[in-house]
């Protein structure tokens, strides 16, 4: 989509148009300018880019590329403020498809720094060479090169010492550089990217199209094929739709920066979006890790505003909650169809998985369950037949419990029936009532106004679960006792943590339904917890006692079931 096959003249924009886009200060630092030139050499269409840095890109920042190149007689016009072959009047604003779009960047970049440039278009007898310094041409000429663009950029900010004040040390200045490179680098699988830093092949894709090589070259092997596809329909991609490739549950990562978000391949950052894709994970991984994501969003380009942001990192869009909720419902079935055992036909798999087909958290249906569940016993449904006594057998990628069982094979999700078996407890169904946890000192925890608010509606039903919180002036809180089950964990973490999950659960419309699930998403063991054998065997002993075993409170499978006829027909032993 962002490529433009041929050059096409550059023109000043006029007045109107100007006055139209988002102006503001583009080149901050070392990365911004290799993220200008990278975006210029992807909108001429290269298939291969290559980018050279020195001391962090003060020294130097090279940018060479093999696309459509820039017309000899035009090469001083591209140092022109608002001078751009991408746009011509102010509608086209309304449906950006370039990467570029405001002709501002390459004479941001001269004005801060030394500018070399060489291009030639296929078409061209010769390439043209430009030099320039403080934004004025020093020399101009001739020099023979392969068709494409090469530009070098040195010294950059030797004049502005206020700008050299706050950057990073080479060092981090690279690694955002190598971030930027990255980033393009995912989005555009099919173009080659070459990163050498002070001279060292630092990252290298091989522009073959397929997302996960290119993933390979930025994250390695081993994380590579660890990803699982976002499925996609066969044929083009028709937008709205999401595409690309997510961790699986046993992968993740200490903070959010390996959540990568495109939209239309353009990469954006936004909160709400990385949010969706971390909701998705919800229950999949533990609490502070976070997932590893490449995701591309189609949209029409009339839903997409790109002029928002001087740097166009952040985007608005027509349908944020409709794109959240379609991108969340993505991610999730992914993780949730991902089976832990491919190679056996889904056909001969019986019980939970194939009865019951994984239900994404956010759909109503399983609500409705719990709702059947705390129905009066007399017109009370019995919804699934009680558990089978199983043994501990194992454990599967440190997510899945494997067990023996009267009728055959058994995996458990190991946070499912934790989470089944903490939410009937503390909805006082299944046994022991729950104990609070006084604390030997007060801890003092700042709450957001909105979370206020949730303390306030559900005072009563925190009070039972064993929350003792009382007003400490300017949205502090006192607590003095927490539920005896998150008695291990940081009071005030936990308890910001437990109401951003209580505020998710809106769906459930009982009040202590919502409590008891949050709390026990919350203290029940993750995915990626090992599990000791006599873990694994109280945990399942306390899921046979609970009134409804097979599903976790929002609805997804706690087990499936291989029985041993399908494992003897899968064995071709009958
Ligand atoms: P914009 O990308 O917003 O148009 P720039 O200042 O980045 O503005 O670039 C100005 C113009 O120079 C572009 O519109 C394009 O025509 C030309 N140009 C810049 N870099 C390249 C390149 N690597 N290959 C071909 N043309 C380029
Ligand atoms: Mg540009």
């Amino acid at each position: 989509m962002a490529s433009m096959n041929h050059p096409s003249a550059i023109q000043k924009l006029s007045p109107q148009v100007i006055g139209k886009i988002a102006a503001g200060e583009v080149i901050e630092r070392p990365a911004s300018v290799v993220k200008e030139l990278v975006e210029n050499s992807l909108d001429a269409a290269a298939r291969l880019i290559t980018v050279e840095i020195g001391r962090g890109g003060l020294d130097l920042i090279r940018v060479s590329d093999d696309g459509g190149g820039i017309a000899p007689d035009e090469l001083p016009l591209a140092f022109e403020r608002h001078a751009t072959s991408k746009l011509l009047t102010e509608h086209d604003l309304e449906r950006v498809a370039t990467l570029g779009f405001r002709g501002e960047a390459l004479p941001s970049i001269a004005a801060v720094a030394e500018i070399e440039i060489a291009s030639r278009p296929a078409n061209a007898a010769s390439g043209a060479l430009l030099r320039l310094r403080e934004g004025e041409v020093v020399e101009q000429g001739e020099k023979g090169i392969a068709a494409g663009t090469i530009i070098a950029v040195r010294g950059l900010f030797r004049r502005q010492p206020a700008r050299l004040k706050f950057l990073r040390s080479p060092a981090a200045e690279a690694a955002q550089i190598a971030g930027v490179v990255s980033h393009y680098a995912l989005a555009y699988p099919e173009v080659r990217f070459v990163l050498l830093v002070d001279g060292r092949l630092t990252l290298q894709t091989p522009g073959n199209a397929d997302l996960r090589d290119a993933a390979a070259g930025v994250y390695g092997h081993q994380v590579a094929q660890a990803l699982l596809a976002l499925p996609v329909d066969a044929g083009p991609v028709d937008p709205p739709a999401v595409i690309g490739l997510v961790g699986e549950p046993g992968l993740s990562r200490a903070n959010r920066n390996y959540i990568t978000l495109f939209i239309n391949r353009r990469w954006v950052r936004s909160r709400t979006l990385t949010y969706a894709v971390e909701e998705a994970y919800h229950g999949f991984l533990l609490t502070g890790r976070h997932p590893l994501a490449i995701v591309d969003i189609r949209l029409p380009a009339a839903d997409v505003d790109v002029n928002v942001h001087p740097s166009k990192l952040e985007v608005r869009l027509r349908n944020e909650r409709e794109v959240f909720a379609l991108l969340q419902r993505q991610v999730r079935r992914t993780l949730t169809q991902s089976a832990p055992l491919p190679a056996v036909s889904a056909t001969t798999w019986a019980g939970g998985a194939r009865r019951h087909p994984p239900v994404p958290r956010f759909e109503p249906a399983p609500l409705a369950l719990e709702t059947a569940l705390l129905a009066p016993a007399a017109e009370q449904p019995r919804l699934a037949p009680p558990a089978p006594v199983m043994r501990a057998l194992g454990q599967v990628g440190m997510v899945y419990i494997v067990a023996e069982g009267p009728e055959g094979l058994y995996l458990v999700d190991q946070h499912a029936a934790h989470e089944r078996i903490l939410f009937e407890r503390f909805l006082g169904t299944g046994g022991a009532a729950v104990d609070a946890q006084g604390l030997l000192e007060p801890v003092a925890v700042e709450i957001a106004p909105r979370q206020q608010a949730l303390l306030t509606e559900m005072a009563q039903e925190l009070s039972e679960q064993g929350f003792s919180l009382e007003p400490f002036g300017e949205g502090t809180y006192l607590v003095r006792s927490v539920p005896a089950v998150l008695k291990d964990k940081d009071v005030a973490t936990t308890l910001v943590e437990f109401l951003d999950a209580l505020a998710r659960e809106e769906a459930a419309a009982d009040r202590r339904q919502r409590v008891a699930m949050s709390l026990a998403c919350h203290a029940a063991i993750r995915a990626g917890q090992s599990l000791s054998q006599e873990e694994m065997r109280e945990l399942l002993r306390q899921l046979e006692q609970t009134e409804n075993p097979r599903h976790c409170p929002h609805g997804r499978p706690t087990m499936i079931h291989m029985s041993a006829d399908a494992l003897a027909r899968e064995f071709r032993r009958r």
